[in-house]
């Protein structure tokens, strides 16, 4: 019908046709549109209907975003190439087309984003260090560059139209949709599409909030309580391993719900189930192989000795307590008791004893792994008192840590101070380099603060971008100079993004404890510090004043 000779010139023209038309780019609407350009008759495509329904405009959302955004290793030049090539092959089944369009951004959006905000096609590095190459190179991307603004005013076009789409289902976003398409019609310049592309991923995550939101976090919560309550039997029984999980769950619940930490939670809760229930059976392996061994000890005791009544005795009394007990702490025992039997007839029946001692070493090493098992299930219920972003303790390992530091200060009347830290600035940080890069930075001053300090203090995560440091047996002057040892370390010890070396700076307050000083107060203290470092111009320590009230006795 028309002089369009390739199936990319055709996709172009139907993606040109639906913005034109008005028409929803919906893969029927696509088809019939490409149908009608490249005169294929009806028939050959009319399977799509029954085909689950594509989201076209999700898919375009995505396209335009994942073309504009810089990825490392992929110039805009070699995306758009990607693009023309997908629409060349694929255009004339627009399932195909929306598979391997899909792929396309899964490909570039899978690829690390690169530093600068907006990567020019040519990376001018690239130019400048291979001169022979330039001519070739800014020939290339200028014709794609022709062709690339063509597709981009289309898929903006397309952008558009899919946004007035959402008017019916959201009418109450009415003016927010109506001010974004008027914007990304007017929009064509690099500087505004970064503003656009941020104002259109609020404004998605705002629909995405909608409505569903209070549902997902309620059945999040429900899933996860189910997933508590059914396993609670599967953990092992023991208190102390069961509050971590509990505690994560107290923790959620005490917060703002959001569905994301729900779901964090739920996965966290799943591997640390599946963990425990195997470490659980290998523990009880380790135990019946324990429990065999002894008995097998036992049995051979009996058979090599004719010594007197009273030895048989004795032996028929250890087979009875190991048959009864389950309890390592006593197996033990039972065995030094055997041990110590066994020497007096170590004379008689030196081979016999030999045998046994092998036994007993094997018994200890099936008791020796049972402690690394008990050990390592030790360790993953303390998984649940970390935070999971910087592996800093959590809200409830600080208490706990902070609890029993004043305990052992009070047993031992040992000094204990604490330090409340609170990174500056962090705010322009994350404005600055993204909310990843602040995640990463929050990691990197807990690697520094755990390579500073002495293995004995720890770190819990107070707040968002707010620390607390435990200092056991520390005096106020000693906690000072640690403290400034930490901002001296991280001038040298640079937070790295994108190879850049970013300083980051805390302002910190230190408090000693005073006598029968409870948590809240000591650490309210160190926090009124922070605040006046914060207040006399950041990046400083401040010691705490002493509670008076703790003074006058
Ligand atoms: P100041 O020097 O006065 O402390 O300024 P600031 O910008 O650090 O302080 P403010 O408390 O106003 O901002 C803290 C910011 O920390 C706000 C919040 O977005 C950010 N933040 C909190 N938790 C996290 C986190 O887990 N990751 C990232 N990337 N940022 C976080
Ligand atoms: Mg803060
Ligand atoms: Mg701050």
């Amino acid at each position: 019908m028309s002089d369009l000779n390739t199936p990319s010139d055709i996709a172009r023209e139907t993606l040109k046709a639906l913005a034109a038309r008005k028409l929803t780019p919906t893969p029927e609407n696509y088809s019939s549109v490409y149908r009608e350009l490249s005169g294929v008759p009806a028939s050959t495509t009319d399977t799509l209907e029954s085909k689950p329904a594509q989201n076209w405009s999700g898919l375009v959302r995505d396209l335009l975003r994942q073309l504009e955004t810089p990825h490392k290793g992929i110039t805009i030049t070699r995306k758009k190439d990607g693009l023309e090539t997908v629409l060349a092959r694929f255009a004339s089944d627009p399932a195909v087309l929306f598979a391997k369009l899909q792929g396309l951004v899964r490909s570039w959006s899978s690829t690390p984003e690169a530093g600068s905000e907006f990567a020019p096609a040519v990376m001018p590095n690239e130019a400048a260090t291979h001169p022979d190459k330039q001519a070739a190179v800014a020939a290339a991307a200028s014709a794609a560059t022709a062709s690339g603004n063509e597709l981009l005013q289309q898929l903006r076009e397309l952008l558009a139209q899919s946004l007035e789409n959402t008017l019916a289902s959201h009418p109450e976003l009415a003016e927010d949709i109506r001010r974004l398409v008027a914007q990304v019609r007017a929009t064509n310049d690099a500087n505004r599409i970064s503003d656009l592309t941020k104002q259109l991923r609020q404004f998605w995550l705002k629909i995405e909030l909608r409505g569903s939101d209070k549902v997902k976090v309620q059945e999040g919560l429900l899933r996860l309580l189910r997933l508590m309550v059914e396993n609670v039997s599967e953990l092992v029984s023991d208190d102390e391993w069961l509050q971590g999980q509990v505690a994560a769950l107290q923790d959620i619940i005490a917060k703002p719900m959001d569905r994301h930490a729900i779901a964090d939670a739920e996965r966290n809760l799943r591997d640390t189930i599946i963990k425990q229930s195997t470490l659980k059976q290998s523990l009880n392996d380790a135990k019946t192989t324990l429990k065999k061994l002894m008995t097998t000890f036992i049995d051979r005791l009996g058979n090599l000795t004719e010594s007197t009544g009273e030895y048989h005795k004795k032996i028929e009394g250890y087979s009875q307590r190991i048959s009864k007990t389950d309890d390592l702490a006593q197996l033990g025992n039972i065995l030094e008791d055997v041990m110590r039997d066994t020497r007096v007839i170590q004379a008689s029946a030196l081979r016999s004893h030999e045998e046994l001692l092998t036994t007993k070493k094997q018994a200890d090493e099936a008791d020796a792994r049972i402690k690394e098992l008990e050990h390592e299930l030790m360790q993953i219920s303390e998984l649940v008192r970390e935070d999971q972003l910087t592996g800093a303790l959590n809200r409830r390992g600080l208490d706990e840590t902070i609890d029993r530091e004043l305990k052992r200060a009070d047993r031992n009347h040992s000094p204990l101070s604490v330090a409340l830290l609170d990174i500056d600035n962090f705010k322009k940080l994350n404005d600055a380099l993204g909310h990843q890069a602040g995640d990463r930075a929050l990691t990197h001053l807990i690697n520094v603060i755990k390579e500073t300090l002495r293995p004995t203090d720890a770190v819990g995560r107070y707040g968002g971008e707010e620390f607390v440091i435990i200092l056991p047996d520390t005096d106020l002057e000693a906690a000072i100079e640690a403290m400034q040892r930490l901002q001296r370390d991280l001038t040298k010890k640079f937070f790295l993004h994108n190879n850049e070396r970013i300083l980051v700076t805390f302002s910190a307050g230190v408090a000693l404890r005073g006598e029968n000083e409870d948590q809240e107060d000591l650490v309210g203290r160190a926090d009124k510090a922070m605040y006046q470092a914060k207040q006399a111009g950041k990046n400083r320590v401040i010691a705490a004043e002493n509670d008076l009230s703790s003074l006058i006795r």
